[in-house]
């Protein structure tokens, strides 16, 4: 079994190295000379005074719309690794809360005033199912920052930068297999063709880079003689150019560069700025999609997830790292149930009462050898187990087959389950024979 990373903070509050010496942990637990700060991931602080060297951490953020990837780095070695799943029912909730209060309105009861028109936006204004992926992935990075001395953290931002495209159509970078400047021009070709074949229009099929004139035939390597194609359109063109192929357009189309393309989500700028605004934007770099899946696919072999990538962007380019540790499951909760009326007609209080037969939700948990949290209680006595890395309900069970693993903290809930989620199999470059 792989040796656990115990997290240590300083007397002062500030985050020392990590240590995989549990001996020695015990030894201060048991004197007295550290105490517990939590169990998940586990923490301890000292409780006598150390030198307050550290050596530097890297924390890689990899942004996600259903799913953040954290991973810290020192001495070329990974020292924490977490997957944020983010909430996505915000944009329900308060539907469902608009809804109520219209239909209060129509009624004569309670009422609130309708104040939509009474209400400005701020400049940096995001809608609430964005502010709160923004903010769970800020919380994060920040909650790295509490139990790892890191200096720098690095979120990939957009696929590929224009900036060190300069003028890829007319010269400079050429297009070659597994190289870093092949990541960044088939970025940069899969956004100009919108992610799809150039011939057939099929998408969400594996993509490759395609030569409009065969290399055999003396086409070049330059982006104006590339385009994205499937693999079934690729063996049939062959050997032939596409106007051959019976796609005369294709060529003109592949010489006009692609204008405005970094665009940057408005999620990914918010938490730079954020995450600038909190640890100086010195310590924030800024990285791209085309870096981090050259960093992945070639230097550290490993496969797509979201962890990974975040390893990836935390790693120096070419930089080759030791894996380690759990994967930390991390998902996002309600901070409590503000409903106070029981559905939208009622004027009865919401009677769930927080805990049932001394349990609350959200309570990681065991029950049949598998690992979950407590997603419901139903009437009956049974409890709802649900996956903490896809939020699907496992199983139904009674209360008392349950054991208690940790209890939710700071809003989400953390476990260090086995079970890593690796996403479908990965596309790679290729490039036709
Ligand atoms: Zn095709």
């Amino acid at each position: 079994m792989e040796q656990s990373i115990i997290y240590v903070i300083a007397k002062s509050g500030k985050p020392l190295m990590p240590t995989k010496n549990r001996k020695k942990v015990w030894y201060w637990l048991r004197k007295g000379l550290a105490r517990l700060v939590s169990c998940e991931p586990f923490t301890i602080q000292l409780r006598f005074e150390t030198s307050s060297y550290t050596q530097a951490v890297t924390a890689g953020v990899d942004t996600g719309s259903q799913t953040v990837g954290v991973a810290a780095i020192t001495n070329a070695e990974v020292v924490f690794q977490a997957e944020v799943h983010l909430r996505t029912d915000v944009s329900l909730k308060l539907t469902q809360r608009r809804q109520y209060r219209r239909t209060r309105r129509r009624r004569k009861i309670r009422y609130r005033a309708a104040r939509f028109a009474n209400r400005c936006r701020k400049p940096a204004w995001l809608p609430p199912s964005l502010h709160s992926k923004a903010q769970a992935t800020i919380k994060a990075a920040q909650q790295v920052a509490t139990l790892l001395p890191v200096r720098q953290i690095k979120v990939e931002i957009g696929s590929f930068d224009t900036q060190k495209m300069q003028d890829p159509e007319t010269e400079g970078i050429q297009y070659q297999q597994g190289q870093l400047q092949g990541y960044l021009i088939r970025e940069y070709l899969l956004t100009k063709w919108q992610r799809q074949c150039a011939y057939c229009q099929k998408s969400g099929v594996k993509l490759q880079v395609e030569h409009l004139t065969p290399k055999s035939r003396g086409g070049s390597d330059r982006a104006s003689n590339l385009v994205i194609a499937c693999e079934a359109c690729n063996v049939r063109k062959g050997n032939r150019t596409a106007a051959e192929f019976g796609y005369p357009y294709l060529q003109a189309q592949a010489r006009v560069p692609l204008k405005d393309a970094a665009h940057v989500s408005s999620i990914k700028t918010a938490v730079v700025n954020k995450l600038q605004e909190q640890f100086g934007a010195e310590h924030v770099a800024i990285t791209s999609g085309y870096e981090t899946k050259y960093q992945r696919i070639q230097v550290l072999d490993l496969p797509k997830s979201h962890t990974n990538d975040a390893i990836a962007i935390a790693c120096e380019i070419g930089e080759e790292v030791k894996q380690g540790g759990h994967v930390y499951q991390v998902r996002c909760i309600p901070r409590g149930n503000y409903q106070l009326y029981n559905g939208k007609h009622s004027e009865h209080r919401v009677w769930a009462p927080q805990k049932v037969k001394g349990w609350k939700l959200y309570e990681v948990v065991e029950a049949k050898g598998q690992v979950g949290y407590i997603g419901g209680r139903r009437l009956k006595g049974s409890f709802v187990v649900k996956a903490l890395s896809t939020g699907k309900t496992i199983m139904e069970v009674a209360p008392s087959k349950l054991v208690r693993l940790a209890r939710p903290v700071h809003g989400w809930m953390i476990s260090s389950a086995t079970e890593t989620f690796i996403s479908t199999k990965e596309e790679r470059a290729t490039s036709p024979v």
